[in-house]
């Protein structure tokens, strides 16, 4: 079928692709699904511009995308939540039922969990994919098929709120208003802070977060200490929560500095290699530090959101391509526009 295959680093091709049967055979707990919307994630980017991510590497061509929602069009013999006909998004990943982390309730950290363009396994940048009906998720008639492609991402931020413990009126710091800075600023206000204060380098992404909520504020780590900002703000005392969301060790380095005693870190933005850790910064604090992995059992309260308008992604989704310009998009993306979020590409239907 007609793919956006990666062959190897910097070479895309829109390309009939011949996906192997194993994928597309149905079982009987299993949907197919025509694809509708497919976002276009910092990681699909990576894996062009770099041909890797850490330890997994693009070796053969390989299918992008994993941001995605679409329509059931076939239904495994033992489905019973869904139907043909029914819209969906989808969660990429799938771990092992039988695993230990999957018993746990961890099933995103389990080892074997396979993952949607992250090699060897495909994305689904393509016109149909077979997907469990355990990680397939049905929209209400409110939620366009664009705003369910930015569930994915959006549980990102909200898996990484669920992990902060959040209380109502809490104050947070967001480092780094790329996508999922974004999302995760929306996540904290969602679970109940009064602020939330998100930090970058690039004036027009600190806009765009302001332009979310009257209860975010841009500060731009150029011109302007978050430190002596939030102290301003908080009497001296500091922030209750600093989420990382930029994978850059300098920002890495300072997290405990806003934060408040007994406060805690999130950190979301990934890290290639160690990275300093002001060990005692933390300690005087008793600070708490969570780490995250992808999210676990968040999409039914994305969608919830997403449905209720407890959290707008709309304003996030800045440009839409079809797919046949597919190639175009990602080279677009790969130049990464300051103006832009999330850019998203439509199949046909
Ligand atoms: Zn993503």
């Amino acid at each position: 079928m007609k793919s956006l295959v990666l062959e190897k680093q910097d070479e895309l091709s829109l390309r009939d692709f011949p996906i192997e049967r194993q994928e597309e055979t149905l079982g009987p707990r299993d949907v197919r699904i025509k694809l509708h919307t497919v976002g276009i994630c910092g990681s699909d980017v990576h894996y062009y511009t770099h041909g890797r991510i850490g330890p997994f590497v693009v070796n053969e061509p390989m299918i992008l995308g994993h941001e995605a929602s679409g329509t059931v069009i076939e239904t495994g013999a033992e489905v019973a939540s869904l139907k043909v006909g029914d819209r969906v998004c989808m969660e990429p990943g799938i771990p092992d039922p039988n695993s230990r982390a999957t018993r746990l309730g961890m099933y995103n950290v389990d080892p074997a969990v396979r993952f949607w363009a992250t090699p060897p396994v495909h994305g689904i940048l393509r016109p149909t994919c077979v997907h469990p009906e355990a990680f397939t998720f049905k929209l209400p008639d409110s939620v366009s098929f664009a705003e369910a492609a930015m569930v994915e991402p959006l549980a990102v931020g909200v898996h990484a709120a669920t992990k902060a413990m959040i209380k109502p009126g809490d104050i947070a710091v967001v480092m780094g208003a790329g996508p999922i800075g974004l999302v995760t600023a929306l996540s904290a206000l969602a679970g109940g802070c009064a602020r939330v204060y998100v930090t970058d380098l690039a004036e027009k992404k600190l806009q765009i977060a302001e332009s979310l909520s009257p209860a975010i504020t841009g500060v731009d780590a150029a011109k302007e200490s978050i430190v002596e900002k939030i102290k301003a703000d908080t009497d001296g005392w500091g922030c209750d929560v600093v989420f990382e969301a930029t994978g850059s060790p300098k920002a890495a380095a300072q997290v405990f500095e806003p934060l408040a005693p007994g406060g805690c870190v999130v950190m979301i933005g990934g890290q290639p290699d160690p990275i300093s850790y002001d060990a005692g910064a933390a300690m005087i604090r008793e600070a708490r530090v969570e780490n995250i992995f992808r999210y676990a059992h968040v999409f039914p309260r994305c969608v919830a959101m997403l449905a209720s308008g407890a959290i707008d992604v709309k304003p996030l989704i800045t440009r839409t391509f079809s797919f046949d310009e597919s190639v175009r998009a990602f080279e677009i993306a790969a130049s990464a526009p300051p103006a832009d979020v999330k850019m998203q590409i439509e199949l046909p239907q």
